[in-house]
């Protein structure tokens, strides 16, 4: 028992640390005349980023324009910048020069619960809350009804994931051996950010937990989401083989744009081998 206590204690005190983390950041400045963004097309003007800390910029000098309703892949080495860029748009940190837009608006300019509305995330390494699915899904939008959460959680290919739960949607994650995989995690996560019906979508290494055939078919949909509702998707990653699938193309290296392409036919995700 005291083994066990002493090993909650240590928990809890990781726990406290992390929060403590979270909670000494001072809150973004918020704009006194907040900008209303027209549209989805994402634009980084002459952006210059320097890491707290760091000695050498992590990106310099990144200008690019995606319009409104592509799919954007930013594809380069390791290190080169794309989670950077990627990080900026949501504003995970303020550039230092230069300006982020979203719709013609500068990020600093619309007010961070508008931004916060406008985008979601779809990162490697999402981990799931100890709640239900259904809660889960509604996290990134708290009045999203049954219904539209069932919606995303399909489109999101999560059936088989709910069918094998007791208690479908109801389930809680993480009790009882219920626990999921890595691939459903991630498929859990993007289904939250379905749900949350962003105007931008930003997806950072969105397939590398999944398998094959659930990696392309999440990728199709997405893309398929893109053409559809108009939404600006940006996917960050290393995978190379999915450059044709993008509307525009940008290589990044060492922090800078090596490449910008526009690809007027896009290869269909489902026909493509990787
Ligand atoms: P990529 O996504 O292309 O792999 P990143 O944007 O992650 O590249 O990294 C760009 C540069 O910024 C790298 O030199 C990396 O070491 C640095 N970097 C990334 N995240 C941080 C951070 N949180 N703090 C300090 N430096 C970072």
């Amino acid at each position: 028992r005291i083994m066990y206590a002493s090993e909650s204690v240590m928990e809890a005190n990781e726990a406290m640390t992390k929060l403590d983390e979270v909670l000494s950041h001072t809150p973004l400045a918020e704009p006194a005349q907040p900008v209303q963004p027209s549209g989805s097309q994402v634009e980084f003007c002459d952006v210059t980023f320097t890491y707290p800390n760091a000695t050498r910029p992590a990106l310099e000098h990144v200008s690019f324009t995606v319009p409104q309703g592509s799919t954007v892949a930013l594809v380069g080495p390791s290190g080169g910048g794309k989670s950077t860029a990627a990080s900026l748009i949501p504003r995970f940190w303020d550039v230092d020069a230069g300006s982020v837009c979203i719709g013609g608006a500068d990020v600093r300019s619309i007010g961070s619960a508008a931004l916060m509305d406008q985008v979601a995330f779809v990162f490697q390494d999402t981990r799931l809350f100890k709640q239900s699915l259904l809660e889960n899904i509604r996290a990134a939008r708290p009045n999203a009804t049954r219904e539209q959460v069932l919606s995303a959680a399909h489109a999101a290919q999560c059936d088989d994931i709910l069918a094998k739960l007791p208690d479908g949607l109801d389930t809680v994650i993480g009790t009882q051996g219920t626990y999921l995989s890595g691939g459903e995690q991630q498929r859990g996560a993007i289904a939250r950010a379905l749900a949350k019906n962003p105007d931008v979508l930003l997806c950072d290494e969105p397939t590398g937990a999944l398998d094959y055939q659930t990696g392309k078919a999440i990728l199709a949909l997405l893309y398929d989401l893109c053409k559809k509702s108009r939404k600006t998707v940006v996917v960050v990653t290393h995978n190379g083989a999915l450059a044709p699938t993008a509307d525009v193309l940008i290589r990044m290296k060492s922090g800078k744009i090596e490449s910008f392409e526009e690809n007027p036919s896009p290869v269909p995700v489902q026909e493509l081998e990787w």
